[in-house]
């Protein structure tokens, strides 16, 4: 079976992340790195309005197509794109749990081993900036440092990924984890995997799931 086009994979994508109640409305973008620049969700239009038609080209210079509106986060986009030559899909949502913590400014720590998924023994909170803003940007860039995802403050969170399926896996995990961590929470201060704990995970990971092709 082929691979679907960029515009239409962008499609599936956020069209996945309504569908997994992980956006609501026009929340979140999504975007997908071409071999010139990279395709990006239009600003402030929900998952259902969308088709292959509304995505927005756009040059690594910021020039977006011309007619086109883009995300207005285009900028977090961009420059994740440009700082992770391994990530070429990069999802952002709303989602209950993820922005949830993110409302407390909080990192998440080792509660559970599969914290070793997004790359690091936690998932980092990137300090409150404006949406839209290449502050907001700065510090996201920063919060993803060897992670492939993190949270942004008072507002949700971003997932990346080689494909956009990837990044999708990504984020349902990251929202889990918030959900048993808000869990957690309710009942007390969660006891922690230590350091040594955490790095035998990720020596695991190394040879879980099916073997590379
Ligand atoms: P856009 O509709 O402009 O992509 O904005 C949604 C959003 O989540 C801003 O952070
Ligand atoms: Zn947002």
């Amino acid at each position: 079976m082929s691979t679907p086009a960029p515009a239409m994979q962008l499609l599936e994508a956020a069209r996945n992340l309504s569908a997994l109640g992980l956006n609501k409305g026009t929340s979140g973008n999504a975007s997908i790195r071409l071999s010139d620049g990279f395709l990006v969700t239009p600003s402030g239009v929900p998952a259902e309005q969308l088709s292959e038609d509304s995505m927005v080209y756009m040059r690594w210079d910021g020039t977006p197509e011309r007619g086109k509106k883009p995300s207005s986060e285009w900028r977090m986009h961009m420059d994740i794109l440009q700082a992770r030559p391994e990530v070429n899909a990069i999802l952002h949502c709303h989602s209950m749990f993820a922005t949830t913590i993110a409302c407390l400014g909080r990192n998440v720590p080792p509660f559970h081993y599969m914290i070793a998924a997004v790359g690091g023994d936690n998932i980092r909170c990137a300090p409150y900036a404006l949406f839209g803003t290449q502050a907001l940007s700065d510090t996201a860039v920063v919060a993803l440092q060897d992670r492939k995802a993190c949270l942004l403050a008072h507002h949700g969170m971003l997932a990346l990924g080689k494909d956009l399926s990837q990044a999708l896996a990504i984020a349902v995990e990251v929202e889990n984890l918030c959900e048993q961590y808000w869990r957690l929470l309710q009942l007390g201060e969660p006891k922690l995997l230590s350091a040594q704990q955490m790095q035998e995970v990720e020596a695991q990971f190394k040879d879980y799931g099916q073997w590379k092709k």
